[in-house]
């Protein structure tokens, strides 16, 4: 299913929102994913059925029968992306409808309904308007959506869930780094791997960032921000970072990023690859080991690496430490290539260049 099937939601603004001079204290300092706006959106879905009940209400626990299947066996998807305040006051996001066609390969990789792409379009833009006061003014702020499908099937059978619970919450975020860009030092995992062929790295499954938080903790007992994961056959080629793509960036101006397949195919990936190639980069998709990034970081041929996401647009990577020791890149700044397309990218994103690619959606 993809199509263009909309639902009219019910909405129950919530009594109890919180008050103005709350919220902008909350606003001052927002952090990440820790503070939620007044309301969510759920969507439910039965074999037979259809998606049913779509509703805006007040942002709530989730009641659960100790037998839901999601508890069980981890059959959940999720997306994330951001809106933003505009110059002008209105508001937009970036590339839902990608989020939205992503969220619905994720849902058949788990052999989960699929939402139709205009209904995950309208659940974002419902509860970007009801919340709208939540979207920091900050220019570098932004309202971070996070929908969510699970098997909300009570039962214990290991099978495909005959229903599903689909919700959006959103949480406003400040900077992702405070006082601006610098660059991180990344763990590369030699023992964990992230992904395998024929699983489920493509996807954007809870499973996946389950399995990586073991790899996550040993990168931050060793002084680390970030993982970067290895393929799980040979173990020698850079497949993805925990949360975000990776580019390399030579000395004659060529990028290359590992290849789709086993990696998340990333919105912003997509998007670095599309405006390099417009600056004049040639860009390859191509596999690339650990070994090949040490040595030509000590030739000099490598000259930057920056991983990319959401969260966080571009982040030069500095330092690449691993159990065989560690090494820099360039002189551990942050490069101009990364520093230019970082620029350009967050430029289309807030509205302040023409947007040619037709990425931003007003709410
Ligand atoms: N890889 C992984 C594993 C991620 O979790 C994310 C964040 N969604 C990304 C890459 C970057 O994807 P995007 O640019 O769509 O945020």
């Amino acid at each position: 299913m993809s199509g263009g099937e909309s639902l009219e939601f019910e909405i129950h603004p919530n009594p109890a929102a919180v008050p103005a001079a709350e919220r902008a204290a909350l606003l001052a300092n927002p952090g990440f994913g820790r503070i939620f706006t007044d309301h969510m959106v759920t969507i439910r879905y039965a074999e037979g059925k259809g998606w049913y009940d779509p509703r805006v209400e007040a942002r709530a626990p989730i009641q659960m029968d100790p037998a839901t299947a999601v508890l069980h066996y981890a059959q959940e998807i999720f997306e994330g992306l951001k809106a933003y305040r505009t110059d002008d006051g209105g508001l937009t996001m970036f590339r839902p409808d990608a989020n939205a066609r992503r969220f619905q390969e994720s849902a058949r990789r788990m052999a989960m309904a699929e939402l139709p792409e205009q209904l995950f379009l309208d659940s974002l833009a419902e509860l970007v308007r009801i919340d709208r006061d939540w979207v920091p003014d900050d220019p570098d702020g932004s309202l971070y959506l996070r929908p969510f499908m699970f098997a909300s099937e009570v039962f214990l059978g290991v099978k495909p869930s005959a229903e599903y619970l689909y919700v959006v919450i959103a949480s406003p975020v400040g900077p992702y780094f405070k006082g601006g860009v610098a660059p991180v030092t990344v763990w590369v995992s030699t023992e964990y791997t992230r992904a395998a062929p024929g699983g489920t790295g493509a996807a954007k499954c809870g499973g996946n960032y389950a399995t990586s938080l073991a790899a996550q903790a040993e990168g931050i007992e060793h002084g680390c921000e970030q993982v970067v994961f290895l393929d799980a056959v040979e173990r020698r080629y850079v497949d993805e970072l925990g949360g975000m793509n990776i580019f390399f960036v030579f000395d004659d101006g060529s990028l290359v990023t590992p290849p789709l397949g086993t990696i998340l195919p990333g919105i912003t990936r997509d998007a670095v690859i599309a405006l390099a190639r417009e600056q004049g980069h040639e860009v390859r998709e191509e596999p690339y080991s650990i070994d090949q990034w040490r040595a030509d970081a000590a030739s000099g041929r490598l000259r930057e690496v920056f991983a990319c996401g959401t969260a966080a647009v571009l982040t030069p990577i500095g330092t690449v430490r691993s159990a065989d020791g560690e090494f820099t890149v360039g002189d551990g700044s942050t490069g101009e290539v990364t520093g230019r397309l970082r620029q350009t990218l967050v430029d289309i994103q807030r509205g302040h260049v023409a947007d040619t690619h037709g990425w931003v959606r007003r709410v």
